[in-house]
């Protein structure tokens, strides 16, 4: 590989594509002749400003992002936004959560702390190895939200048809599936995504909210920050954004356009995640962990179902140039993220390796 690069199979922070590392490298210096680097540049400045106000705007072709929703650009990672949806959503009523795994357990945890929350489907009885059928829940009168974690990052399932809500607002935490394939914003009330698995450099997270959603006022002690309309009024610019990963971030929606939008992005993630899952259930050693119909595209969780051996393909396939195969500690066993960055190459350079692994484990 170019630049003596490893396969990096991280859950995230995760890769880029190479054509955006370059040309961030070649503008580190002095940004298209502002004299600076983008790391150095004031948010209010007119050059920042336009890098901005392009990356949303490319974000919303990319996605199709109708008028009526606000493109929100905050800090604090994913796990703000466990608070923060609870904060401005969570009224008198109930929120109602569907629990596939540990980030919807996060989720969950956290907005009890602001209100009343009712569990409405699990995967806890199968370790959540798979999604819950979630076409006829017992949606309460009073319903806030519905809230999913549309892919599990950990547990390697996703959401392939969206809950019936019955009517209420959709709320969706696509942290581990953002712009890997199209998707109908208007099916939801508020999409929220941290960058750093699928997009840019961690610290960010975009949050698409439907302008009716902006609330006036939260709790009087609750931070000015915590308020989505605080950044709606502001252009995400109330206080200094993150302003290195939305330059990196824009980069990114830009090559994604480039290579043909998310319609090409998915034909491509399906094709990597086909030769994947392809291969584990031909193996006699590896077995992939979650019911095929649920399988995320982006996170493919196996084992060889011996912890020992486990731990021997991790660290053969580290001396073989890939690195992070290790599955999340909550689960053991193996994981490979295979993110929109992640090259056709690289899978195939995974399933040899591990064919290889097999044939000598006989
Ligand atoms: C990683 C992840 C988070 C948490 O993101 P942080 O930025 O680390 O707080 C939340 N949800 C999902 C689905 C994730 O994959």
């Amino acid at each position: 590989m170019k630049y003596d690069r490893t396969y990096n199979f991280s859950a995230g922070p995760a890769m880029m594509p190479e054509a955006v590392l370059e040309e961030i490298r070649d503008e580190m210096m002095n940004y298209r002749g502002s004299g600076m680097c983008v790391m150095e540049m004031s948010h209010r400045s007119k050059v920042f400003m336009q890098i901005a106000a392009e990356a949303e705007q490319d974000l919303r072709e990319l996605m199709g992002i109708p008028e009526n929703y606000k493109v929100l650009f905050v800090q604090g990672g994913g796990t703000l936004q466990f608070a923060m949806v609870a904060m401005n959503l969570l009224k008198d009523g109930t929120a109602c959560y569907v629990e596939t795994g540990t980030w919807s357990k996060k989720a969950i945890a956290e907005a009890k702390k602001y209100g009343n929350v009712k569990v409405v489907a699990s995967s806890k009885d199968k370790n959540f190895t798979y999604v819950p059928d979630c076409s006829d829940l017992d949606i309460p009168e009073d319903c806030d939200y519905v809230y999913i974690c549309e892919n599990e990052t950990i547990n390697g399932t996703t959401f392939n048809t969206l809950p019936n809500t019955k009517g209420k607002i959709l709320v969706s935490d696509q942290s581990s599936m953002f712009l890997s394939k199209p998707c109908n914003v208007s099916d939801y009330g508020l999409i929220w995504a941290g960058v750093q698995k699928n997009v840019g450099p961690a610290g960010m997270a975009v949050v698409i909210i439907r302008e009716d959603l902006l609330r006036e006022e939260l709790d009087p002690k609750a931070p000015v920050y915590m308020s989505y309309k605080t950044h709606a009024d502001n252009d995400s610019m109330y206080n200094t954004p993150n302003t290195w990963s939305i330059y990196c971030c824009g980069k990114v929606f830009k090559y994604l356009k480039s290579i043909g939008g998310l319609e090409e992005m998915f034909k491509r993630n399906l094709e990597k995640a086909t030769i994947l899952y392809g291969f584990l259930d031909s193996s006699k050693l590896f077995k992939a962990t979650a019911n095929p119909e649920d399988r995320s595209l982006m996170n493919v969780c196996f084992n060889t179902g011996s912890d020992e051996l486990d731990a021997e393909v991790v660290a053969a396939s580290k001396k073989a140039g890939f690195d992070n195969l290790k599955g999340h500690r909550s689960t053991g066993g193996l994981r490979a993220s295979i993110y929109n960055a992640m090259p056709k190459e690289g899978v195939e350079a995974l399933v040899a390796f591990l064919k290889d692994f097999e044939e000598n484990h006989k």
